[in-house]
């Protein structure tokens, strides 16, 4: 185990005795996200103040956070230091926060037992997990994070998910050739639309909010029976099949085959009649389930809408392509990449929140940087240290990979 490390850094021996030792602040460095298309950033001028305040020195790189209109002055009135490239942004910097998993050439320049915090992605980015355990990069990884109740103020798959649930009802209602609400105007009396949501967890629940709001008449499904009493809690239609496929930690199980043809037939029935259509079905390290058939998407009505949201995944409609438009038989389906960062003022002041509570766990009572990690957040969400891949199913897949 290495010496704990406290926000106040201790630089070099006390040789001279003497009962104050020069201090150095533990440096928070915020790079710039440059995936295509990502607007957010890892934290906002509000949290910097806390951060500041609780003796940390905080990096911002220059520009990281324009795209969501927090811009460098805000940060350095909140205490940030603005660093002109990585060079700056890195030197001596012993936590890094991101969205977007670092890539190969990133993790080069992090000095060994940096910590990273962010979303890893870990699957799909086998080459840089390899990396940070040769390096010896400290990787924690927000995916992994367990959904239990004294982490909800870190759970940062639902924040996301919440703001991509948004975004994706408003997609549809844009799309749409109708009206959502109802409507008795002098030229007639204009019925909802109606608003179909498969897979009501976190983005499903937000998308049923927001198109009630919209006045629309909304119907949803779930494998989770328990799905059922948040569902109509929001006013909507929940679909029931004698299905429940409730599996470990809340999440939903794969279904039999018999239960995927009973699930396909209610489903198209409720896809044919639907104006909007938005999917949110995931199992976790999965492909995702496949709901609409190429067969379904011709029953459906010709000027209806998908909002595939589980395109990134594989899509839950046949025919989504992931991160194109298309329409067929007069349907258009959307198959959206990154919906969250559509809304990145919020998306990022949520984001750094859930990170601020993350960093809590990080530092003990008196301040210093823990380094035994053996809280259970903690220790469910550590991707890499000291060398070694901690996520047992990432190690396997790199054995596989034999990186
Ligand atoms: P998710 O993104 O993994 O999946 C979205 C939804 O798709 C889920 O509700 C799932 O049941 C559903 N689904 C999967 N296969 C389906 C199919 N074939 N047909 C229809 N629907 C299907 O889920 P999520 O939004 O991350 O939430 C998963 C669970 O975790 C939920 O029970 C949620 O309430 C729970 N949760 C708990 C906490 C907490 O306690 N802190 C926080 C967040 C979420």
């Amino acid at each position: 185990m290495s010496n704990p490390v406290t926000a106040q850094e201790v630089k070099g021996n006390n040789q001279t005795g003497l009962k104050n030792p020069s201090a150095i602040p533990v440096v928070i460095a915020v790079p710039k996200e440059q995936a295509p298309g990502e607007q957010r950033v890892a934290t906002v001028p509000e949290i910097v103040q806390k951060f500041t305040k609780s003796g940390y020195e905080v990096r911002i790189e220059h520009n990281a956070g324009a795209a969501a209109f927090y811009p460098d002055d805000l940060y350095r009135a909140a205490g940030a230091k603005i660093a002109s490239g990585p060079a700056g942004l890195l030197d001596g910097a012993r936590i890094v926060l991101r969205v977007q998993p670092p890539t190969v050439a990133d993790v080069d320049q992090f000095a060994e037992g940096t910590i990273v915090i962010g979303f890893m992605n870990a699957a799909n980015n086998l080459e840089t997990i390899a990396r940070m355990r040769d390096r010896k990069i400290t990787a924690f990884s927000l995916e992994l994070v367990p959904r239990i109740s004294r982490a909800q103020s870190m759970d940062a798959l639902s924040s996301q998910a919440t703001a991509g649930g948004y975004v994706a009802a408003i997609m549809g209602a844009d799309n749409c050739p109708k009206f959502l609400p109802m409507l008795t105007t002098a030229a007639g009396t204009i019925r909802p639309a109606t608003v179909l949501i498969l897979g009501a967890g976190v983005a499903g629940l937000m998308a049923i909010a927001t198109a009630k709001r919209l006045g629309a008449l909304v119907e949803a499904y779930d494998v989770r029976r328990a799905a059922g009493e948040q569902v109509r809690s929001l006013g909507a239609k929940f679909l029931e099949l004698e299905i429940n496929a409730e599996g470990q930690g809340g999440y939903a199980r794969e279904l039999t085959p018999e239960e995927k043809a009973q699930e396909q037939q209610m489903v198209s029935a409720a896809v044919a009649r639907a104006d909007i259509v938005i999917t949110t079905a995931a199992i976790p390290g999965r492909k995702a389930p496949v709901l609409i058939t190429r067969e379904t998407v011709a029953m459906m009505r010709p000027g209806a809408v998908i909002i595939d949201m589980a395109a990134e995944s594989g899509g839950n409609c046949e025919l989504t392509q992931s991160g194109k438009t298309i329409r067929e038989h007069g349907v258009l389906i959307i198959g959206p990449q990154n919906l969250p960062s559509r809304v990145p003022f919020h998306t990022s002041q949520m984001y750094a929140k859930n990170l601020q509570s993350f960093l809590s766990l990080l530092v003990d009572k008196e301040g210093k940087i823990v380094t035994d990690f053996t809280d259970e957040i903690l220790v469910a969400s550590l991707l890499v240290h000291a060398g070694e891949v901690r996520h047992a199913p990432t190690r396997d897949l790199l054995k596989g990979g034999k990186s």
